[in-house]
């Protein structure tokens, strides 16, 4: 597949980066990545520096990893003091609720004032450094407010995503130990009333760590109140001091808890430390989107997931930039949702995920085509591979063929981005994640545990440590050492499969333990699905190995047909033959299923181990299903694979 999108030239003049500076840039980082990192390292304020970039080793039994370990900082300093006064009056959010019409901005002074004040109500509460504060908050400023107040007295942040249920919060307060929660009264979504406030009592019922509950008003909805442990956020800040002193944290202090989004499993509450993960994520942020002065950029990402952390909140806020966050969903009031924002603030770089791409693509170019999207200039990729379908569309609808995408692959694990195709630097091939990040030495690694020179597929790891990267799960190290460090000695496990091309470009290609092995070939799930998705009937698929007498594992593709196309057996027939002319004879499904949906987590990702079971007849024991987005879902594809058979 040799389709390329060359980088367009005026962009490529004007960017941070570009060819000549990546080629040249790019070796050196890696050849001398404590030299790199220390420049890098200079992007922030400290309050003493560091004198050693990094201690590192990837060795199973002593592992180590330490960057700028004696400098000390604080990181609401350098996301929100450092910008003043210059910006006081400028906007760092510019928010949009749910309902249409109700917005709201938040100036670099304001957002100082808010921080500082809570800071101090928190202190008062009793927290104190080290202490782990678990934030239960829809998108809305107070959420930036509220981690950025954590972090000011060196309290630990845990964002949860605040559609969990109050049994999943109650299971990522517990594992925490937190001794403080954030939440809000009621938040809104979709034109929907959601119930925090009574989610969080349930929640923290059980949970004796917890001592008290900071609540926002969001709604004028009453909701429970226990005097003595509840407080009305607007009470306190109004009587708070408008003056907090930062507290000086170590680089290897701990910045926050991130739980991942759960997609294989029971999800792991990853540790991010300070001096590290500040400079890997606020100088990416910077290059990858290629940010200048006065750009708008926005993400649309949940502030429970890593993207928002790394990308929609400490990256711009490091950075000084003016973010658009959005409270609803892109499909209401309607599917031009999104599109009306980007055209009502002038958003220039626009981050998202493929899950959102397709489902939006699904009701066609009409929505898109009645906005002015022409402030874009550059788009963004996260969350899963995004088939060629649906990079085609985002490239030539929504960016209007002229924006660099940049398909960011990285983890909540590895903190900041590891592979993108840089916008200025990098041409664009649909479907690869581009190329290595500065100082990020990626290796392929066959199931031996061989490095594979050039072009070939294997196991996606990283040689050497990079300072976003991860410092452990908490309470569980062992699962830390064994998941990631373990399977190949002296290198980072991704999970994840990959293929390098023989221009050096990375394709992901799907999590290793889902990869499908049909008579001895090794198929892998991404590419499966690309074939089956390019189907222009077809909206979206999930492909599983299931148990077959002959083949060992055969394909079974569960299909989510486009609006108002009839499901019919020529149709199957078509798709299975599409598959074979793509790929070959071997990948061809031999099942298909249809799927009025799939099952997805509430990060937006497949759950591919419940498929698997009901491919396999076994309709029981889905395991950790806490992170589904609509149980119902899974209930559909059990009845209609009970009926086929
Ligand atoms: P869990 O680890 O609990 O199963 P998760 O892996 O979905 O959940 P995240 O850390 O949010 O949780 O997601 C990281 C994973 O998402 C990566 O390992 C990879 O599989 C996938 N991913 C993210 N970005 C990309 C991308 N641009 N291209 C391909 N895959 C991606
Ligand atoms: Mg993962």
């Amino acid at each position: 597949m040799s389709e390329l999108y060359p980088v367009p030239a005026d962009f490529a003049a004007r960017a941070h980066v570009d060819a000549a500076a990546y080629d040249r840039l790019y070796p050196a980082s890696v050849a001398d990545p404590q030299a790199y990192w220390r420049e890098q390292a200079a992007f922030l304020d400290w309050m003493r520096p560091f004198t050693q970039v990094s201690d590192t080793r990837f060795d199973p039994e002593d592992l180590r990893i330490r960057w700028f370990a004696d400098g000390t900082l604080n990181a609401s300093v350098n996301c929100v003091d450092r910008h003043l006064p210059a910006k006081a009056d400028i906007p760092a959010i510019l928010w949009e609720g749910d309902r249409p019409g109700d917005s709201r901005t938040v100036t670099w002074g304001e957002l100082s004032d808010k921080v500082n004040r809570l800071a101090n109500v928190l202190s008062g509460l009793g927290i104190a450094k080290g202490d782990v504060v678990t934030i239960y908050l829809p998108v809305i400023p107070e959420a930036f407010i509220a981690m950025m107040a954590c972090v000011r007295i060196g309290a630990v942040h845990s964002v949860v995503f605040s559609g969990f249920s109050a049994e999943s919060l109650a299971s990522r307060i517990e594992d925490a130990g937190a001794k403080l929660l954030i939440t809000a009264d009621e938040g809104y979504r979709g034109g929907r009333t959601v119930p925090l406030k009574r989610n969080a009592d349930e929640a923290v019922a059980g949970q004796p760590s917890i001592r008290h509950v900071v609540v926002v008003r969001r709604s004028d909805g009453a909701v429970p109140f226990t005097p003595g442990r509840d407080v009305w956020y607007h009470e306190a800040l109004a009587a708070a001091a408008p003056w907090c002193e930062p507290v000086e944290m170590g680089a290897e202090d701990p910045l926050f808890i991130l739980y991942t989004s759960g997609s294989t499993g029971k999800p792991k509450g990853l540790v991010h430390t300070t001096g590290g993960y500040l400079v890997h994520a606020g100088t990416s942020w910077r290059t990858i989107f290629d940010w200048h002065e006065g750009d708008i950029f926005w993400c649309t990402a949940d502030v429970g997931w890593v993207t928002a952390h790394s990308y929609k909140i400490y990256g711009p806020l490091l950075n000084g930039a003016t973010s658009v966050m959005f409270e609803g969903v892109p499909s209401w009031p309607d599917s031009s949702r999104w599109w009306s924002i980007i055209e009502r603030h002038r958003v220039n770089i626009f981050y998202t995920a493929p899950t959102a791409l397709r489902s939006l693509m699904r009701e066609g170019d009409g929505p898109v085509r009645r906005h002015d999207l022409s402030t874009l200039r550059v788009l963004g990729s996260v969350g899963e591979p995004i088939n060629p379908e649906a990079w085609r569309w985002y490239h030539t609808v929504i960016g209007g063929g002229r924006c660099p995408i940049v398909d960011t692959y990285w983890q909540t694990e590895t903190g900041a981005v590891l592979l993108t195709p840089i916008p200025g630097a990098v041409a664009n091939k649909p479907g690869r994640a581009g190329k290595p990040y500065f100082g990020i030495t990626p290796r392929v690694v066959d199931a031996q545990g061989g490095v594979i020179d050039g072009p070939g597929e294997g196991n996606m790891c990283f040689e050497g440590s990079w300072p976003g990267q991860a410092r452990t799960i908490l309470g569980d190290h062992d699962r830390f050492i064994s998941t990631y460090f373990a399977p190949f000695p002296g290198l980072f496990f991704t999970g994840d499969g990959v293929l390098r091309d023989e221009d050096g470009y990375y394709c992901i290609t799907g999590r290793v333990d889902d990869v499908i092995n049909v008579s001895g070939h090794r198929l892998g799930t991404v590419e499966l699905e690309s074939a089956i998705s390019s189907h222009p009937a077809v909206a979206e698929s999930a492909v599983v190995g299931y148990p077959h007498e002959v083949k060992g594992q055969g394909v079974f593709a569960y299909v989510t047909l486009k609006d108002g196309i009839p499901a019919t057996e020529d149709l199957r027939r078509e798709i299975k033959d599409s598959v074979r002319a793509r790929i070959g004879a071997i990948a061809s499904p031999d099942i298909i299923q249809w799927a009025p949906a799939l099952p997805k987590n509430r990060a937006g990702k497949i759950l591919r181990r419940i498929l698997t079971k009901v491919a396999a007849d076994d309709f029981q024991n889905f395991g950790d299903t806490s992170t589904l987005a609509d149980p119902g879902v899974v209930d559909d594809i059990v009845q209609r694979r009970k009926a086929d058979k």
